[in-house]
């Protein structure tokens, strides 16, 4: 079995209390594809402009992500512009141009497959339920958000919640959606909307996990340098699904051990600047932050 990503891959230029970069290598699709690939293999649905370098493409292709699924038009890829101050957990979005995305209705290339699990990464929810209609997807399907959608997509955001799964959000955002600021009230709105399993990422807080009786939190890793959030919250979905496409069943086991997964490789993606803190890794730097991880929460 496979994942099966749709979402953003763009160029981003970021400022941080850290440095300031342009134009880098980002994307809800891009941070989610190469978090999954250290467990599954994966396969991307996006699009991107005549602007964009061929050596991105491989880069995915050597970590086993499937790109015919990887639209090229005429035209600017995706890009935005964000900054944060020293509270790292929110960014300030300075601009964002849709590009090659608007009116984006990619054809569903041959080797996507119903069966796979599917990751809707954070993308205009309309094109979201679309490409949900298109695969009729029969395996796991998670989809993520983000401020902007929730307040100008709301109803195709709920409607879609209805179909899904799992969804990821944050706490701020989950505290928009529902009108609540206490978060599990505000699980509870979400839940209420027809979605089985919410995630409610906090930033270096960790994350909170409700579906059903069961509740979970995981914390975030404990690291000694941030250098840029950018993309925590799509690596923290694709290491989650990631992980279970690969295991044999989702149950409670394997669900608190996804977010453990989760959380171990959005610690990773935000130690540097674009995907850099990703790509310079293996499976066994995963492995022994996870072991350090046990350590660091038993009591
Ligand atoms: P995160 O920090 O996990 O919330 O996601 C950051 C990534 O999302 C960046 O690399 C951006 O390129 C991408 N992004 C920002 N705004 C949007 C948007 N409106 N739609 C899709 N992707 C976006």
């Amino acid at each position: 079995m496979a994942l099966t990503v749709i979402g953003s891959m763009a160029f981003d230029s970021i400022e941080t209390p850290f440095g300031k970069k342009r134009d880098i290598l980002g994307g809800s699709a891009t941070f989610a594809s190469i978090s999954a690939s250290f467990f599954t293999p994966v396969n991307i649905i996006s699009v991107v402009g005549t602007d964009f370098s061929e050596k991105y493409i491989k880069m995915f292709q050597k970590r086993g992500v499937d790109t015919r699924g990887i639209e090229i038009k005429k035209g600017n890829t995706f890009r935005w512009e964000a900054k944060y101050n020293y509270d790292l957990s929110h960014a300030e979005t300075l601009s964002t141009h849709l590009n090659v995305f608007d009116g984006f209705r990619p054809l569903i290339p041959a080797h996507i497959k119903p069966v796979d699990n599917l990751l809707l990464a954070n993308i205009d929810p309309d094109l979201q339920s679309y490409i949900f209609s298109k695969i009729k997807p029969k395996g796991l399907v998670a989809c993520d958000t983000m401020n902007l959608w929730i307040q100008h997509r709301r109803k195709s955001l709920l409607n879609l919640l209805k179909k899904i799964d799992l969804f990821l959000l944050n706490d701020a955002e989950a505290r928009q959606l529902s009108g609540e600021s206490n978060l599990l009230d505000a699980a509870k709105f979400i839940s209420k909307s027809g979605v089985k399993m919410v995630v409610i990422k906090k930033g270096e807080h960790g994350a909170l996990f409700f579906s059903g009786k069961l509740r979970f939190m995981v914390p975030a890793y404990l690291l000694e340098r941030i250098t840029d959030p950018t993309g925590a919250g799509d690596t923290f979905a694709g290491g989650m699904m990631g992980y279970l496409t690969r295991q044999a069943s989702v149950n409670d086991r394997s669900l608190r051990k996804a977010l453990v997964y989760g959380s171990i490789l959005a610690s990773f993606a935000v130690e540097q600047f674009s995907v850099e803190g990703l790509t310079n890794i293996t499976r066994k730097d995963i492995n022994s932050r996870y072991r350090h991880f046990e350590k660091l929460t038993k009591f």
